[in-house]
């Protein structure tokens, strides 16, 4: 851990004196800032806010020393009027971007970033860059967007007095999802191994590992769970009941498939036999039902490793 944080530090302190003549400003994304007023900044708790747009959300944690950001989301447009809004309310230096997941919707944000120290899983890594190659991404494009570190179980930044701690807690939505606690706050990023109040998404997600994930995530002590997805009630506490309803849905999901495995059912036969009414209402269900079946029958019979 200790060479993990020295190694980010230096980088940090790299990044920071290589580009901090150069802040980031470009007419075409100011321009397209103007354009989408949809995007919400809002304080969770002093320190901690969320920007959102659309149904996606983006962790923001503020030190003295700067603020470090998790998923740039899902477009250059969007980062930036991200970071529009940060330097007009927070007033504070971004340091270091975190980002969670490789799908496009929270990485093609990235190269909004490219001042500051970028930090992802190493399979993360690795599956950004098998996207970026197999969708033919310009070459510039996928060296702004790819991180510029990568760790394995965790990493702890000491950064204006605060610890700060992106942790690995193993496969769930991917294989190199990223999660950030402030233990002194009791506040927890979970980025997308939390969907409030949406059907989960799992094409690339392994369920059986997703719930021992959250699991892990609830023992770590937080009062505050940040959802990558979904709305924040107006108490954050609340997000606990939020994640559990969450986690009840993944074992409702393993259930079903487990039972139709044990009944002889094929993976084609669970599929069409399968059905969560108590879902059917929420936004994801009619596109990702026939995946999560899919994906948690081949988890249960041992196709997926
Ligand atoms: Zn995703």
């Amino acid at each position: 851990m200790t060479k993990s944080t020295l190694g980010v530090l230096l980088l940090l302190l790299g990044c920071v004196s290589a580009f901090s003549r150069q802040p980031p400003r470009n007419p075409a994304g100011q321009a397209a800032a103007g354009r989408n007023p949809a995007g919400t900044l809002r304080q969770i708790i002093p320190g901690h806010y969320v920007y959102s747009s659309a149904t996606y959300n983006s962790g923001i944690i503020v030190t003295s020393e700067g603020v470090i950001v998790l998923d740039a989301l899902n477009s250059e447009a969007v980062a930036r009027a991200q970071r529009e809004a940060m330097a007009s309310t927070i007033r504070q230096p971004v340091r270091i971007l975190v980002s969670s997941t490789f799908h496009n919707n929270y990485s093609k944000g990235n190269v909004a970033y490219a001042d500051v120290l970028k930090i992802g899983h190493e399979n993360y890594r690795t599956d950004l860059l098998e996207l970026m190659q197999r969708e033919k991404v310009p070459a510039e494009e996928q060296k702004a967007r790819l991180p510029n570190q990568t760790f394995r179980d965790r990493i702890t930044l000491h950064l204006g007095g605060k610890d700060i701690q992106i942790l690995y807690m193993g496969r769930a939505h991917t294989r190199g999802d990223s999660i950030i606690v402030v233990p002194e706050d009791r506040i927890a990023y979970l980025s997308e191994l939390y969907f409030a109040d949406q059907f989960l998404f799992i094409t690339d997600g392994y369920g059986l590992d997703w719930l021992r994930a959250l699991d892990a995530v609830e023992a770590l002590g937080a009062d505050i769970f940040v959802p990558g997805h979904g709305p924040i009630p107006p108490d954050p506490r609340e997000t606990r009941q939020g994640l559990r309803r969450f986690r009840q849905m993944l074992v409702d999901v393993r259930d079903a498939v487990q039972k139709e495995i044990a009944r002889g059912a094929t993976e084609d036969q669970a599929v069409a036999a399968i059905r969560w009414p108590q879902y059917e209402k929420l936004q994801g269900y009619d596109t990702q039902r026939e995946t999560a079946v899919r994906r948690l029958f081949q988890q249960l019979t041992g196709k997926l490793q």
